[in-house]
Order: C-alpha cells, then structure tokens, then sequence
C-alpha cells in the first residue's frame, strides 16, 4: 500500500475508535459478561462449584454437594430468566438461564385394551380427583426440605435397566381423546422383575392409584422425589426408610397401561422432569458459565 495512502487509512482507524472508545472502555472496564446457560424444558441445569444455596423465580433451595442444580418443569414457560446462587464464601451471584422448547412426542394409543380409561366413569373421575389432590401437596415445591439423602447420578429404578422409550412428556391421545402429558419415562420391564428405589430416603406414599395403578413414591431429600408406577404390587409403606438399591416392588401392569413396563418419574423442587438427567454424569448437564 501507498504510504499516503496508509497514513489516511490509519487516521480513519484512529478516528473511529476514538468515536466509539467511551461506549468500548465502558463495557471492557466496569462489566464482566453475565454468565448464562442454555437448558431445555424438563432437563436440568448446574452451576458447578462452592455453592452454598440456590434461587430461582422466588425459590430456594439448598446446594447438593457444592452444586445448585435447577431442574425445569417440562411445561415452563421458554425465555431468558434469572437465577442465583449464594456461595459458601456468602457472595451471592446471578446468572442468565435460558429455556428452550423441547415440543413434546405425539403418542397415539389406539385400540386400548382396558376399557374403564377409554370412558371414565364419573365415580373413578371423582377417585382419581381424590388422589390428586392428596398427591398434588405431596409433590409440590415447598420451601423447608429435608437434607439431602442422595448424590447424583442416582441408581438405576432396576437392574439390568433396559433403554427407555423415550416418551417422557408424550403428548398422548388414547382411542384419539387427548390425555396429559406422560410424566415420566417407561422402561420396557417384564413382570415380576424387581424395582428398586433410585437413592436413600422415605416412602412418601405406597398406594393403588386409579391412572398410576400401584405406587410408591419416595422422598430422598433436599426436595427430590422419585415415583415407580404400574407395579404388580409394593413390599414398603408410607414413611419407612429405604436404602439405595433397596427393593420396592415388582414389575405389573396396574392402572391406565397397555402392558406390563415400569414408569419410572421424578419431581425436584416442584418440577417434572426427565427422569434420565439424575442417570447420567452431572458434569454432563449443561452448566452455567
Ligand atoms: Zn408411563
């Protein structure tokens, strides 16, 4: 290049960085970028790292080892929210988390084989209604939990557990009448095998619900809790103490199903979501950066 011609194009450079110098410095000094994480519908997210306690849409809830974990309810609004950790030093920090949309599987179960779940008979509407609303307290989000019982991963809901069928939050029409969304994953299980609980912690509830056939759901602490539907039959009761690869049940085909297969679900912090982010490696969940 021509040295005149060097000369114009530096004054050119140096005139538009002075024009956009005091917005740069502004930004490069006095702002770190905002740490943030990219996570699903009914995935969970960490934040890794001398975590004390967790916040999210004005609740909280203790760290796990060290980590906050968020878990995202599969029907949570997408969008950029705020969450925050406090850490064991007593700083407190916030993050962006961004929801994205996982749309849910269309299932389409025809020719299904128990007829009381085709048309529902108002006396086991008003049954399954019953049961809700004992459940629905039961699971929810609630703001004092007992301390943790378990770390993460979890163990297996059975042993050798077979691949899922990937129907966790199904979208599901049964004889073409729409039905709830599917709120765990089903493992094709025979009969009689055993079902084991995921971690430490309490029987919540043991009970034969009309749409869950016979369930045991357990509390593990620190607002998790696990749910084993369709049993054959269960073998704990309500507030017992069950030890990690502890047997719960057998395999059946109780309640609203098409054939034997275990249901296994979980709830954290209020959320539903897919049980198989507590079955792989945490380090594998997106994390907060
Ligand atoms: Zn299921």
């Amino acid at each position: 290049m021509h040295p005149i011609l060097v000369s114009i194009f530096s004054l050119f450079w140096v005139a538009l960085s002075l024009a956009l110098s005091p917005v740069h410095q502004k930004n490069t000094q006095t702002a770190t970028p905002p740490k943030s994480v990219h996570v699903g519908q009914g995935e969970v997210a960490r934040w890794a790292g001398n975590c004390k306690r967790c916040s999210f849409e004005k609740r909280a809830w203790p760290a796990v080892n060290g980590t906050c974990y968020y878990p995202i309810d599969m029907e949570m609004k997408p969008g950029d929210y705020t969450i925050s950790r406090r850490t064991t030093g007593g700083k407190l920090e916030t993050a962006r988390l961004l929801v994205t949309e996982k749309p849910c599987r269309q299932e389409d179960i025809t020719n299904f084989p128990k007829q009381e779940y085709i048309t529902v008979s108002p006396q086991n509407l008003a049954r399954a209604a019953r049961e809700a609303a004992v459940l629905r307290p039961l699971i929810a989000y609630q703001s004092t939990v007992r301390p943790a019982v378990f770390d993460l991963p979890v163990g297996k809901p059975a042993s050798p557990l077979p691949r899922g069928e990937g129907n966790f939050g199904a979208c599901r029409t049964i004889n073409g009448q729409a039905r709830d969304r599917h709120t765990g994953q089903d493992y094709p299980i025979a009969a009689g095998k055993p079902v084991q609980s995921v971690g430490n912690g309490r029987v919540l509830l043991a009970t034969d619900g009309f749409y869950s056939g016979n369930a045991v759901y357990i509390d593990h602490g620190n607002g998790l809790i696990s749910e084993y539907f369709h049993l054959k039959s269960f073998t704990v009761k309500a507030n017992q103490t069950v030890q990690k690869g502890q047997k719960i049940g057998i395999v059946g085909e109780t309640g609203r199903v098409t054939g034997p297969h275990l249901h296994f679900g979980v709830r954290w912090y209020g959320a539903c979501i897919n049980p198989g982010f507590l079955l792989i490696d945490p380090a594998e969940l997106p994390e907060v950066k």
